[in-house]
């Protein structure tokens, strides 16, 4: 890393102990950026990164509610309003029993340079909950989310910050908290949440659009290989929404997905998946992935293990966190492993990323690969401010045009800044150029 980033980096992580996610995404992306610093000195006398790397503004509150028994529950909430350089704060809300301050924060940071390259109008957030949903009934679902609110309401607003779902978060939970916006603020304020339920304001593909664009990302990197998903046979982890409608795009151009995992263990279906299957057990009866094994011949599931045991020429890591660390990835580029594109918000964890690019192979960091999701939340907002809503055709088109838009920013800046094929310094360069020049231009604040 350049000495001039590594102090500034160095002064972040001693300010922030203890956020051991927070740490990696802050260094994953000052990796990048010393050539950007000897192109613009500007950028270090204004204290660019300094400035990046402190969030506006971090919130966290208490969200007290009762349980089906009637026992007084206890969870911790936070929003952290990262930058709104280009918008307002746009990110999802996280609710799972890892979520602390060093998550929230890693997801919000990544998400101000996910937000930048999708050429949308919209700042980087990302907030949640170490409250566990799995295995809570609707009704108590709900109770947590009208307490959650009843804190965040007084923080957000479609020209201040707009939440949207994460991992725990999906279609419920986002009904129950904005019901409960409603009701506070007396406010029919379509644009303050996105992925609404489509009578109520949502946006058609919005539930498909962030495993639909990872596909998209990945298959235009395979373009300039002279490959596509076609015939490719494809590794994904995970079984939520962004895995299932990442398994259904590949599937559409001709992929064979042969495996997906929960986090107790993988099947593999070398068949291809049965997506109707899968959204069946995951979704509608929201079930564990072992239940698919009984329901289909021919199907393996091994408990616990790790899915990137299984060879492919695609792989798509679309679960978590540092899910794919260096020994998997070594495993992957011996089997014949030609791209990864990430699903997920840093899934790959340093030494990963390091055996990908040493290997050539195609590597889609999540920041450009996953932005389809905040991309189609930027549309909807555009759908609410306008009182309109557009066909499922339509939308995928402009999330097609958005995905192809961010793979060629990233390629074209990796090819300015003298590493072609490099994804993760185009993503990297390509998004904090355009927050550190609005930066610039709006002044110290
Ligand atoms: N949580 C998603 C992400 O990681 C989507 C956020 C949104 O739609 O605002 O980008």
């Amino acid at each position: 890393m350049d000495a001039r980033l590594e102090a500034i980096r160095d002064t972040v992580l001693a300010r922030n102990p203890g956020e051991g996610e927070f740490h990696q995404a802050v260094t994953e992306v000052f990796d990048s950026l010393g050539p950007v610093h000897d192109r613009h000195p500007e950028f270090l006398e204004a204290a660019i990164l300094e400035r990046l790397c402190e969030p506006e503004r971090q919130i966290i509150f208490r969200v007290p509610w009762t349980d089906d028994a009637g026992r007084v529950r206890i969870n911790r909430g936070f929003r952290v309003e990262f930058n709104s350089a280009l918008g307002p704060y746009k990110g999802g809300l996280r609710f799972h029993p890892s979520v602390y301050l060093g998550i929230v924060k890693f997801l919000g940071f990544e998400q101000i340079f996910k937000n930048a390259l999708t050429g949308m109008p919209i700042g980087g957030g990302k907030g949640g909950s170490d409250f566990d949903p799995r295995g809570r009934s609707d009704a108590e679902v709900m109770r947590f989310c009208q307490s959650f609110m009843t804190e965040l309401y007084r923080h957000i607003g479609e020209y201040t910050d707009v939440p949207a779902g994460d991992i725990g978060v999906g279609g419920r939970e986002i009904g129950y908290l904005f019901g409960q916006y409603k009701r506070i603020t007396n406010r029919y304020e379509s644009g303050v949440l996105t992925g609404k339920g489509i009578s109520w304001g949502g946006s058609l593909v919005r539930p498909e659009a962030t495993g639909y664009g990872t596909v998209i990302f990945t298959q235009e990197m395979l373009k300039t290989r002279g490959a596509s998903f076609d015939g490719q046979r494809v590794v994904v982890s995970g079984s939520g929404n962004v895995a299932i409608n990442a398994i259904a795009k590949a599937q559409s151009l001709g992929a064979t997905v042969v495996a997906c995992s929960d986090s107790s263990g993988y099947i593999v279906d070398e068949a291809g998946i049965d997506v109707g299957l899968l959204r069946q057990i995951k979704e509608v009866e929201r079930g564990r992935l072992k239940d698919y094994e009984a329901r289909r011949s021919a199907v393996s599931y091994v408990d616990g293990g790790s899915v990137w045991d299984v060879n492919a020429t695609v792989a798509l890591p679309c679960a978590t966190q540092n899910e794919l660390d260096g020994d998997a990835a070594a495993r992957l580029v011996r089997n014949g492993l030609l791209a990864i594109g990430e699903g997920a918000n840093m899934p790959s964890t340093r030494d990963a990323v390091a055996v990908f690019q040493d290997a050539r192979v195609l590597f889609g960091p999540g920041k450009a690969a996953n932005a389809g999701g905040v991309a189609t939340s930027a549309l909807e907002m555009q759908q609410n401010a306008s009182r309109d809503s557009w066909s499922f055709a339509h939308t995928e088109q402009r999330l097609t045009e958005i995905m192809v838009g961010i793979h060629d920013r990233c390629a074209a800046t990796a090819d300015e800044y003298g590493d072609p094929g490099n994804y993760v310094l185009g993503a990297n360069i390509g998004g904090f150029v355009k927050v550190a020049d609005a930066m610039l231009a709006q002044g110290l604040i």
